[in-house]
């Protein structure tokens, strides 16, 4: 079928009242950025709506870089008709006729947006469906479960006449709502719960805490590859890698073995959240979700989470495993997260980490390392380095340099 045009329905952000102009700038912007390969297309904004003229264009490619641009609710191949029943009506047969498979049954819908047009919706229905049966004899109406509905949207602009609609990822244009740190570890889980965090309008930067030598490079390699990914869907994401080797090791000279992990991942959110101040993020993200192991218990979420003062955003924490999993599939996060390398906390896991730990044992434990412990975390984010990663890959070292030291 030869669509003309890409007719894109944006979501949430339309409830938004007065700032409506704004958001729907940006989402203009957003598309045309996703879209930069199809230089013919050309755009036209309308309340709550973009319309894409593919000028010849590839509708199947444009279709797949649009289902992953956060803030669209859904969108359709249509052709583009004047207003006028004649061609309403052509332009309906063309979509019918060409639709694969041949549909056995269908049901109209007319949406008469523009009020001039002479006829009202329920007679077009009539109108443009008895032209339809005409001149396709096999096909027959049915209105509770047709094969296809084929919709005639009359617009002030013309008139758009489309079967399909295409889910759209949802959320809010990237950047909308601010920016977040999110704890990317080389999992299943973390790449999901950032690009939720970014459906959601958040722009991220990435934080890994690597133990190199005890990690070799290829678990560090994964943690890039992820952050690639999430930049096809983000731009361009700031991968930042922190050194945890020292404290890591210092934190388990202190014989606690069960507690190692709680104190792991505070250290881990200190840092964190350092960084985030430097780099003027609001929350931190990561991938925990209820009951998935020891320090993912309310219990241990609670003595963990409490180490820090920015809000934890966790998008996972009511998703099972299998739900998350799905999601990495889609977003194409999957393979890359199952690659066998070894993370910097599975290397001191405990035989029995404490599913409860103690704030009170914690926080003494703490205690007696003192300053140097927050030594040791100043040179942890003082030893981090910057990668930036685009869709293509990383970005060149100078660059990284310079946005280091904004
Ligand atoms: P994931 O699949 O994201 O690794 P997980 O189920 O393996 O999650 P944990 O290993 O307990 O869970 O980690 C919980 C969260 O802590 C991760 O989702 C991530 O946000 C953060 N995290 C863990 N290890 C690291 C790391 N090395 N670097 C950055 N963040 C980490
Ligand atoms: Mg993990």
């Amino acid at each position: 079928m030869y669509y003309d045009y890409m007719l894109v329905r944006l979501g949430e952000l339309t409830i938004k009242g007065r700032n409506r102009g704004k958001f729907e700038n940006l989402m203009l912007a957003k598309i045309k950025q996703a879209l930069t390969a199809y230089e013919r297309l050309t755009y036209e904004k309308s309340y709550g709506r973009v319309y894409i003229t593919l000028n010849g264009e590839d509708a199947d490619g444009v279709s797949a870089a649009l289902r992953d641009v956060f803030g669209i609710g859904s969108f359709s191949p249509a052709v583009r008709a004047a207003n006028e029943l004649g061609a309403i009506r052509e332009a309906a047969l063309a979509v019918m006729n060409a639709h694969r498979p041949a549909p056995a049954t269908f049901k109209m819908t007319v949406k008469r947006a523009w009020k001039e047009f002479p006829h009202v919706s329920q007679e077009m229905n009539h109108l443009v469906g008895a032209h339809v049966l005409r001149n396709t004899p096999a096909l027959k109406v049915n209105i509770r479960e047709p094969d296809v509905e084929l919709k005639v949207d009359i617009q002030p602009q013309g008139t758009f006449v489309y079967c399909t609609v295409v889910p759209g990822a949802g959320g809010f244009p990237l950047g909308m709502n601010g920016k977040a740190m999110l704890l990317l570890s080389g999992g299943i889980d973390s790449p999901v719960a950032g690009w939720m965090a970014m459906r959601k309008g958040l722009e991220i930067e990435a934080i890994h805490f690597h133990s190199y030598p005890f990690t070799s490079e290829q678990a560090t390699e994964k943690v890039v590859t992820l952050t690639q990914r999430l930049a096809h869907y983000g731009g361009r994401i700031k991968l930042h890698l922190v050194p945890f080797t020292e404290l890591q090791t210092r934190l388990a000279q202190s014989k606690q073995d069960h507690l190692i992990i709680t104190l792991m991942r505070r250290a881990m959110l200190r840092i964190a959240q350092k960084l985030a101040e430097q780099r003027g993020a609001l929350a931190l993200v990561t991938g925990d979700s209820l009951g998935q192991v020891a320090s993912q218990t309310l219990g241990s979420m609670n003595v963990i989470g409490r180490e820090i003062d920015l809000p934890l955003l966790r998008p996972l924490v009511m998703m099972d495993k299998q739900e998350i999993i799905r999601y990495a599939e889609r977003i194409g996060t999957y393979e890359t997260s199952i690659l066998p390398y070894e993370d910097c906390c599975t290397l001191f896991v405990p035989k029995s980490p404490a599913t409860n730990p103690n704030l009170r044992v914690v926080e003494s434990v703490e205690h007696e390392l003192g300053e140097e412990l927050n030594r040791l975390i100043e040179e942890a984010v003082a030893g981090t380095e910057l990668v930036v990663m685009t869709a293509q890959g990383r970005e060149g070292a100078r660059n990284a340099e310079e946005d280091r030291w904004f």
